[in-house]
């Protein structure tokens, strides 16, 4: 394939960025190896915790320590008090922390469909995403003499111009933004 580099008009030197990785007969230097190197996949999501439960759960653990503070600092004088009143000083954080750990958890799980449905289509736009920078990544050259990188005319579609020369460095950005400038990416445009 005949592709010429923007930069000096030449197509001899000039090789698909994924071949060009590959080519153990043309080594690339580390950073420039980095910089070429296909677009990371989005790491697999991870459903958080309700953000109502995460507080009543810390209230909880407040008053759970509480309690162990008390205990620390010993029981109330047996003399000057009643039993009601010692059982009280030492369970009675209890009776506040047990119904606001179980209201935690309660929140927690009913909330817990909504935000995994979150977390599914957020994961479903990444993915989307970055098939569409892998897609402009693979159709990206490489001109071994001028070291820039450019995408042909035609390359990212029927008609798509070609870029201009795109230092190596830049090329991680460039492949970033230009995917996201594409249109066409299924559920992106819903959640901006
Ligand atoms: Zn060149």
């Amino acid at each position: 394939m005949n592709v010429e580099c923007p930069h000096c008009s030449e197509s001899d030197q000039t090789v698909g960025v994924p071949h060009a990785l590959s080519d153990a007969a043309h080594p690339l230097g580390p950073v420039e190896h980095g910089a070429l190197l296909p677009p990371p996949a989005p790491a697999p999501p991870k459903v958080a915790h309700s953000k109502v439960a995460n507080v009543l759960y810390t209230v909880a653990g407040l008053v759970g320590a509480m309690m162990v503070m008390n205990l620390g600092n010993g029981l109330p004088d047996p003399e000057e008090t009643t039993a009601a009143y010692r059982a009280g000083y030492v369970f009675g954080p209890l009776i506040l922390a047990v119904p606001l750990a179980l209201a935690g958890l309660a929140v927690q799980l009913a909330t817990k469909q909504r935000r995994a449905e979150a977390v599914r289509e957020s994961a479903q736009v990444q993915h989307a995403l970055w098939g569409r920078r892998h897609w402009v990544w693979q159709a990206v050259w490489l001109c071994r003499r001028c070291r820039v990188c450019f995408v042909p005319e035609g390359a990212l579609g029927p008609g798509s111009a070609a870029s201009p020369a795109i230092a190596v460095a830049q090329l991680p950005m460039w492949v970033t933004a230009t995917a996201d400038r594409a249109p066409g990416v299924p559920g992106v445009s819903a959640t901006r």
